[in-house]
């Protein structure tokens, strides 16, 4: 992508009722446009770190055995009224509206009772379990406040896996294997060392649901961390009996602000016998199907990486989900400046690595500026002085120092830490 075409600029202006430092500097840099509280459009550089974070989640997702679906936004009242969750009193984040003929509809904020039903169409044996299926999906959501930037929508792309199994113990597998996936989706988005599995409330069937929340004073949520045994209790739940039943002391857990990046739940049975979803077990008996559901706040999750990496110069983003990992600064217009620039974008493009290419006419300063503002990870500067010396100038987004490099090198150290 070359700069001079995109049709996003940069801008040192944000939004006066902004005061989440996510959205002001992703506003900055161009990748969201605000379009009222707690709803924000994604522009090309935004997307493409949605959609890296969408790669990985689907990557570990498929591994599971899962399979990707998309559900509808319109949803039926009857629905949630079978387990109690139409009404108001319990879900207070309902969008509401109606069709012409006065039928009720709801707008999805989740999507266990429209999916369950659903799968039960398809389901009818215990040859068709265990299953799961996925989605990610926009959900509405009325919240009271949204003043998190991105990190709290009314409006935010969630990934949901719903699962459907057998019984109990295979209920329980499936659960931790996605605990799993779900660590390795936050280790390979770079915030792995940040985030801990919490016991937090909610769970209908177990005591606990688990929460992964990453550590950051942005975060709306209070968590007691061990840093020892990596995991944290939510003060929703923090009590004497919690502690020993989890083996944990109150005086090594350190209080800390997190965010919510994800959050699993174990329903049991519950839920099938209310929405009256059976199958038929290999003894012949009618039984309700156990379900668990898992969430990832996908674009939660791109403002939490915001906010634990970027700096005074504006955005950092780990390699895995950059916009891109290359962006060449050309300064100067001179004949075989622009032909060198122009060669090493071809070739790094050719090699399927994601470059910008800052061919603007504008002061090496504000090119500068703009990379690391936009914070990808590698910055090569082609000038005349490189052309002369035949190497790059090349600098890491984090790093104060520069150094010459020939373009084998270059490539070299891209793969190494891809
Ligand atoms: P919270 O307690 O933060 O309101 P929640 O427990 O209601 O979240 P879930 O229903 O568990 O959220 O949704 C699954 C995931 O979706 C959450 O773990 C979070 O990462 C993300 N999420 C929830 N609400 C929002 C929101 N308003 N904006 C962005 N992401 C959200
Ligand atoms: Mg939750």
């Amino acid at each position: 992508m070359r700069l001079s075409e995109l049709f996003t600029k940069t801008t040192k202006t944000v939004p006066a009722d902004e005061t989440s430092k996510n959205a002001k500097l992703l506003i900055q840099a161009g990748f969201v446009h605000k379009e009222m509280a707690g709803v924000y459009a994604y522009l090309p550089l935004g997307l493409r770190v949605v959609e890296n974070i969408k790669r990985i989640i689907r990557e570990e997702m498929n591994a599971l055995g899962s399979q990707e679906i998309i559900m509808t936004s319109l949803q039926r009242k009857e629905l949630w009224e079978k387990t109690g969750r139409w009404d108001d009193a319990a879900v207070d984040v309902w969008f509401k509206s109606e069709l012409k003929n006065g039928t009720a509809v709801g707008f999805g904020w989740s999507h266990e009772e429209p999916i369950t039903n659903m799968m039960s169409n398809y389901i009818s044996s215990y040859r068709d379990l265990p299953t799961s299926v996925y989605q990610f999906q926009t959900k509405l959501r009325n919240e009271v406040r949204a003043k998190s930037g991105i990190m709290r929508g009314r409006e935010f792309v969630m990934k949901d896996l719903y699962a459907y199994s057998r019984n109990a113990e295979e209920l329980q597998d499936f659960y931790d294997g996605v605990t799993e996936a779900y660590l390795k989706v936050f280790r390979r988005v770079g915030i792995g060392d940040s985030t801990y599995l919490t016991f937090a409330s909610g769970g209908a069937f177990t005591q606990f649901s688990h929460e992964f929340q990453t550590v950051t004073e942005a975060g709306e949520d209070t968590i007691y961390i061990d840093e020892d045994k990596r995991i944290a209790v939510n003060q929703e739940v923090l009590n004497d009996d919690v502690l020993k039943q989890l083996g944990l002391q109150r005086d090594r857990l350190k209080e800390v602000k997190a965010a919510e990046v994800g959050n699993i739940f174990n329903f049991g049975s519950a839920k099938a016998e209310q929405l009256g979803v059976y199958f038929t077990d290999e003894d012949g008996s009618e039984k309700p199907l156990f379900l668990s559901s898992y969430g990832i706040g996908v674009t939660r999750l791109m403002g939490v990486v915001v906010e634990l990496f970027a700096d005074e110069r504006g955005l950092v983003w780990p390699q895995s989900i950059a916009p891109a990992q290359v962006i060449i600064d050309r300064l100067g217009e001179s004949r075989a400046t622009i032909v060198a620039a122009d060669e090493l974008y071809a070739k790094l493009v050719e090699q399927g690595i994601e470059t910008l290419y800052d061919d603007r006419d504008v002061r090496p300063g504000e090119k500068f500026a703009d990379a690391d503002l936009m914070g990808i990870p590698l910055r090569i500067v082609v000038s005349d002085k490189t052309v002369e010396a035949g190497k790059y100038e090349v600098k890491k987004r984090t790093a104060t120092d520069v150094k010459m490099q020939s373009l084998d090198d270059i490539l070299k150290d891209l793969v190494a830490t891809e």
